[in-house]
């Protein structure tokens, strides 16, 4: 995997292409200034290979480890729109993938605690996000399962499609907290969650359209290694 070590570049260039992507995504009138603003200040391109470089600010879903995708910006920056949520918030995420999710939340000035279950990718999105100096707490672990000793969480993000709204991570949510997810087989519905009570009754389920992410699996993936 080709991440760039030591060459940690945020050229003109790329500020130039991730303005272009900004430009684009403020143009399509849903995203508000603080989403737009963290956006702008995270190098996408940093969380891809080099060959991909040229690709980094076009609003496509791009290949990365272990099989896995980073969701396109505009994906990225309606969860985080979705998520309504204020600086200091605790934010649990499911799937770190890349760390671009992860990154853009803690421009947004969340505390985020970010989950993967894939060993290899964990290792890797791990020393990059400290390369960067994004300072989330990462964890090999089933997202399913979330967090228990840190929670409760004001504020949880999935991004890999589940079958069910996962009840472990229902009862890690703050009461007054909202869940955004993808819900659904190989194709999904992005699904917003409104926690107003400890009673299934006190859900407020909203519906915002089909997406496609990778699936979240339920068991953890400790590479290929023997
Ligand atoms: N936000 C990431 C998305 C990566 S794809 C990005 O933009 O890069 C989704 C990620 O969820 C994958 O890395 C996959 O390994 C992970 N995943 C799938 N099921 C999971 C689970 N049960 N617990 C934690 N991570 C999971």
């Amino acid at each position: 995997m080709l991440h760039k070590d030591l060459e940690m570049d945020d050229t003109f260039k790329h500020q130039g292409w991730r303005q272009q992507m900004i430009k684009k995504l403020r143009e399509k009138g849903v995203f508000g200034e603080d989403v737009l603003r963290a956006m702008s200040q995270v190098p996408r391109h940093l969380f891809l290979e080099t060959a991909l470089d040229y690709m980094a600010y076009e609003d496509k879903a791009l290949p990365i480890s272990c099989g896995q995708t980073i969701s396109q910006p505009s994906t990225v920056a309606f969860q985080s729109e979705l998520l309504d949520a204020k600086p200091d918030m605790k934010v649990l995420e499911v799937g770190t993938g890349s760390g671009y999710q992860t990154a853009v939340l803690c421009s947004m000035g969340l505390r985020v605690f970010s989950i993967e279950r894939q060993k290899d990718l964990f290792d890797i999105t791990k020393d990059l996000l400290i390369k960067l100096q994004y300072r989330a707490k990462c964890f090999l672990g089933d997202g399913y399962a979330g967090l228990p000793q840190y929670a409760p969480f004001d504020r949880i993000i999935i991004t890999c499609g589940a079958p069910e709204i996962p009840q472990a991570l229902l009862d890690q949510l703050k009461v007054g907290g909202v869940m955004v997810i993808p819900v659904g087989g190989t194709h999904q519905e992005m699904t917003r969650i409104e926690k107003h009570g400890d009673k299934p009754t006190d859900l407020v389920i909203q519906h915002y359209g089909d997406c496609n992410f990778v699936p979240m699996l339920n068991k953890l993936d400790y590479g290929a290694k023997p």
